[in-house]
């Protein structure tokens, strides 16, 4: 198979499995309980975490595991209205979030609040100014992707966590950094987010576990999940400790390869965009984060390219997993010609990824172009 999808999830590191595995076989305490095997979990969870926010150059005790990127997300948005609720209801966000941005943000307008989404430009890019320009004195939240799923352009959060606190000092700013997270070097401090979301299964992690990082801004960080005291009175769940550990593993494996990878996913991100454009018909999107590339065939029915493709273990996707094959938002977004909006396929990067792997992902592309038919 020729994985060319880690924005959608990427290969679990095998040293990643065997530490999970470790922990499901011999480490099952409950890191709440209070003998020996109970506080050891415990402490084990505490180093694990930190491993996490080291990462983001943040705090231990300012980060907390979530089951997603999702939860996440939903927490993020959900906890910055109750501190604010009584300065507003109105949310500040963009077209081109992730579904776990915009669907929440449909959930809470039925609950009263009231939501501006500001619009790309047609290269996909969110201008700070824009997103300034519709904050309001009862904005409670602004919520900025770091980078974008589909297209890969990198937002200005710093900017706009600059411009806010000149503007609307009480408003929270939140970003979702599940693209951005061990693939471009920020720490929390430098982007001023006060609510910043990831997720382990992007970086060479499982599947189900996250973090949210919250400032010293969130004062009482209202739990999105009611119940136990568990971390820090929080986030209630038993603490998933097997992806935990797997998580802590991959922020490391990816820490210590960060100079390599960067430069590896460089280099492929160059030669990819010299192979697509040697195609005709083929229109690169500009992007920006090295590990995704959109581009679209222009006039050739993307679905059908992403079953094409697949059929002969090649695997791209039109927009984001999440969609299942739906019309893809973000593509909607940027007010293409049908036929360029058509065509819009996502090749996404990891470490593991051959220039062999993107050479036979455009020899398909081109097949496929000769010999089937484009829409009318
Ligand atoms: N946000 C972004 C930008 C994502 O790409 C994803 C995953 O596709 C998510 C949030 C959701 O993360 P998870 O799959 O961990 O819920």
């Amino acid at each position: 198979m020729i994985y060319l999808d880690h924005a959608a999830t990427t290969p679990v590191d095998p040293a990643v499995a065997d530490e999970m595995y470790a922990v499901l076989k011999n480490d099952f305490a409950n890191p709440s309980a209070q003998y020996p095997a109970g506080r050891e979990m415990a402490a084990r969870v505490k180093r694990w975490r930190g491993t996490v926010a080291a990462a983001l150059g943040c705090d231990a005790e300012r980060l907390y595991f979530t089951s997603c990127g999702t939860e996440g997300d939903n927490w993020a948005l959900r906890a910055a209205l109750w501190q604010n609720r009584h300065m507003g209801r109105h949310i500040v966000t963009t077209a081109v979030e992730h579904s776990a941005i915009l669907e929440c943000c449909r959930q809470l307008e039925q609950e009263g609040c009231s939501v501006t989404c500001v619009s790309p430009d047609k290269d996909g890019n969110i201008i700070a100014e824009h997103v300034l320009a519709a904050v309001q004195s009862d904005t409670a939240v602004v919520s900025v992707m770091l980078v974008n799923n589909e297209l890969g352009n990198i937002y200005p959060v710093a900017e706009i966590a600059a411009g806010l606190r000149a503007k609307n000092p009480n408003t929270l700013l939140h970003t979702d950094a599940v693209q951005a997270f061990m693939k471009l070097p920020f720490g929390v401090k430098t982007l001023g987010a006060d609510l910043v979301t990831v997720s382990a299964h992007k970086i060479g992690g499982p599947k189900g576990i996250g973090a949210l990082y919250a400032s010293t801004r969130l004062k009482n960080l209202r739990p999105f999940l009611a119940g136990g005291a568990q971390e820090s009175g929080r986030r209630a769940g038993t603490e998933a400790t097997a992806q935990i550990a797997g998580f802590a593993k991959a922020v490391e494996i990816r820490s210590a390869h960060a100079a390599e990878n960067a430069a590896h996913l460089h280099e492929l991100q160059a030669f990819a965009r010299e192979r697509f454009s040697a195609i005709e018909g083929v229109k690169l999107f500009p992007g920006g984060a090295d590990h995704i590339l959109a581009l679209s065939l222009v006039g050739w029915p993307a679905q059908n390219i992403v079953t094409d493709l697949g059929e002969q273990g090649i695997c791209v996707s039109a927009g984001s997993a999440c969609h299942q094959g739906k019309p893809s938002h973000v593509i909607a977004a940027l007010g293409l010609p049908p036929k360029e909006r058509a065509g819009v396929i996502r090749l996404s990067f990891g470490p593991e990824t051959t220039k062999d792997d993107i050479d036979a992902a455009a020899r398909a592309l081109k097949v496929h172009r000769d010999t089937r038919f484009p829409m009318l």
